[in-house]
């Protein structure tokens, strides 16, 4: 609940802001003032960071950020709405789908989770990564943009 009325009051913040924003001219949020965050132990195991950076629309209507995922770090099971658009800047990592084997992915590959889809996605044992991740937002609910479920148990990331 705590953490839905800050999310909320970030939406607020965020809408503000951009509200502030001249709207028809380029804006360039600099490096530094971009917030970041230690990921939710809700939402991932293991040490990652985000970069709450992708906020576009009036409303928003797309949300996302780069996250930095330690070696054995990986999110929860969860899936979007909307789908999710990963894309790798750096590093190896790994993306599941339910039922589904293990994917090794690298710097440049482009993933789409389609929507509803139940999947978790992170670096693998013995490497980091760092994706972009974006989703739109589903318009009936807010900031909705992810349902998280239970935790990436170690003999499932470990598993195929
Ligand atoms: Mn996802």
């Amino acid at each position: 609940m705590k953490r839905l009325v800050l999310l909320t009051l970030n939406c607020l913040l965020v809408h503000m802001v951009l509200q502030a924003q001249n709207q028809d001219q380029i804006d360039i949020a600099r490096v530094g003032s971009i917030t970041t965050t230690e990921g939710h132990e809700s939402h991932f195991t293991g040490n990652v960071r985000v970069n709450h950076t992708i906020r576009g629309g009036h409303p928003p209507n797309i949300s996302g950020g780069i996250v930095i995922f330690e070696p054995g770090a990986r999110t929860v099971w969860h899936s979007h709405p909307k789908g999710q658009r990963v894309i790798i800047i750096q590093g190896v990592g790994w993306v599941q789908q339910w039922g589904g084997p293990k994917i090794e992915v690298h710097p440049g590959d482009v993933i789409w989770i389609p929507p509803n889809v139940k999947h978790w996605h992170g670096a693998t044992t013995t490497t980091g990564v760092s994706h972009y991740a974006f989703a739109e937002i589903h318009e009936n609910n807010g900031s909705h943009n992810v349902e998280n479920m239970e935790s990436v148990t170690d003999i499932q990331y470990n598993g195929r």
